[in-house]
């Protein structure tokens, strides 16, 4: 939609006169052309940088545009040519956008563009005053997900791209955010019921005219089908021993019998009363935490226990534990310290590495392309050793994937036949990128927030895929992730 709009306003035909109006200026006086007779246009696009190649791409995919990017040692050079008017789309990031304010304040911009918008979504946040110091009387926002915790962002995001638009804060909170919010409590009264919905429908109104929604539903007819599958897989009974053992620890049974009735009869909850901490000081709340995170790990990967990039408290946590529990299996701890692989790749340390493997044998023989995501860098490492040992071609991307390298390790998944699988990170690998060559999406460990696994999906399942594609969420039977899951399908 971007580059289609880009492209019109542009005068862009489509034919080539664009190569040619895009020559250098000397070549043109050459050719007796009058070229230009529309006033020099020139477009910021602020992308985060993991999608900020991708977007030069699109671009040079589509059109003719002259393009710079706003990024890295060359920048200065660009920022020149684009103050010489001989640009049309500039790229950049919050980031340098932040850096040179002033610089890109002394350009006349024709419009802005911002992608992932809803990271303008706190009126504080520096990113926020950085956007609406910018100066350009046309804002154009683009999200996937307007509202992610609550109303308040949604204002924010609005207030940047029109202002005044729906008021000042105050005025907002007290005419929509409150009455819609309370109206969904489950609590809700009658009254308040209809009071939010009133105050849906005036949102909606004034944002009529400011607001574009484009679902899936729009392009279904460009979209080929989406099998969407939940894989239940057992535990093996080295995990159901790791994962019951867990739950044995006194920690958990302080959280699980928090709330009977305490021992000294004072007629109060446990957690109010005498048990308020372990034997560490720790709180219910932070264990209760904890535990959840520990117990996810074993029902991915037992070896994801013995974790090196924990934050500090969960690590002081993870390692009582892993003392507590690994103790009654010396033989694991023992394997894990000889030979980190063989004991890791071994399918009987997880349940669902053993149903991974049957998929992917089944995959590879259809020459299908799988896209494998992964929460957790280290269950990637896990999955990558796998990759190894089995002779797979594969390609990686995760955090710490150069923004440069993203593209091509997209371009070659794409156009390789030999490569049938990709790893990638479900937070920082893939946003805004174009796997279309992959007709299998598998996520491994699912999240909490299925805005995450629909992102993750979106990568594969969008335009220019032909193939039906499928998708496989493995969950593991019985544990903390079933009850995720539950939660999961209720959001959405
Ligand atoms: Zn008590």
């Amino acid at each position: 939609k971007v580059i289609s709009f880009l492209a019109a306003v542009l005068h862009k035909k489509g034919t080539r006169e664009d190569i040619e109006n895009n020559m250098p200026e000397f070549l043109l006086r050459t050719m007796k052309k009058g070229s230009d007779c529309n006033p020099k246009k020139t477009f910021l696009i602020v992308a985060p940088l993991s999608v900020l190649y991708n977007w030069k791409d699109e671009l040079d995919t589509w059109g003719y545009f002259k393009v710079s990017v706003l990024h890295g040692s060359k920048k200065d050079d660009d920022m020149s040519r684009i103050k010489q008017g001989k640009c049309e789309v500039a790229l950049t990031t919050y980031e340098i956008l932040r850096l040179y304010l002033d610089e890109f304040n002394s350009i006349e911009w024709s419009a802005v563009i911002v992608d992932e918008a809803h990271r303008i979504k706190n009126p504080k946040a520096q990113i926020t005053q950085t956007m609406k110091s910018l100066r350009c009387s046309v804002r154009i926002g683009l999200t996937g997900t307007i509202l992610q915790n609550n109303m308040k962002e949604l204002w924010c995001v609005m207030d940047w791209a029109v202002p005044g638009l729906l008021g000042s804060r105050v005025h907002f909170k007290k005419k929509f955010s409150d009455p819609v919010e309370h109206g969904q409590r489950h609590t809700a009264t009658k009254r308040e019921l209809a009071t939010g919905r009133k105050a849906m429908v005036k949102l909606a109104r004034k944002m009529a005219g400011w607001f574009l929604r484009r679902t899936k539903a729009l392009i279904s007819d460009q979209l080929p089908k989406k099998e969407d599958r939940m894989v239940f897989c057992s535990l093996t009974e080295f995990q159901k021993a790791v994962y019951q053992a867990v739950l044995e620890t006194d920690d958990v049974t302080l959280v699980l019998r928090a709330g009977e009735p305490c021992s000294c009869n004072s007629g109060r909850k446990r957690k109010n009363c005498c048990y308020k901490v372990n034997a560490h000081g720790e709180t219910i709340k932070s264990l209760r935490f904890s535990y959840l995170m520990i117990l996810q790990k074993v029902a991915n990967h037992a070896a994801l226990l013995q974790t090196d990039n924990a934050s500090k408290l969960q690590e002081a946590h993870i390692k009582r534990v892993c003392n507590q529990v690994f103790s009654s299996f010396p033989d694991f701890v023992q394997l894990s310290k000889d030979a980190a692989f063989e004991t890791i790749s071994d399918p009987k340390y997880s349940g669902k590495m053993k149903v991974l493997q049957q998929l992917l044998n089944h995959f590879r023989k259809n020459k299908d392309k799988v896209l494998l995501f992964s929460f957790s860098t280290k269950l990637l490492d896990v999955l990558e050793q796998y990759c190894m040992a089995s002779g797979l071609d594969y390609r990686r991307l995760d955090g710490n994937t150069k923004s440069e390298d993203r593209i091509r390790i997209v371009r070659e998944f794409n156009s390789i036949q030999e490569i049938n699988i990709c790893l990638v990170s479900t937070m920082a690998g893939g946003l805004g990128l174009n796997f279309v060559g992959a007709n299998v999406v598998i996520l491994f460990d699912p999240t909490w927030n299925p805005a995450n696994d629909l992102q993750a999906i979106d990568r594969a399942y969008r335009i220019g895929q032909h193939r039906a594609v499928k998708v496989f969420r493995l969950i593991s039977l019985g544990t903390v992730e079933e009850m995720m899951y539950l939660r999961q399908v209720y959001k959405q």
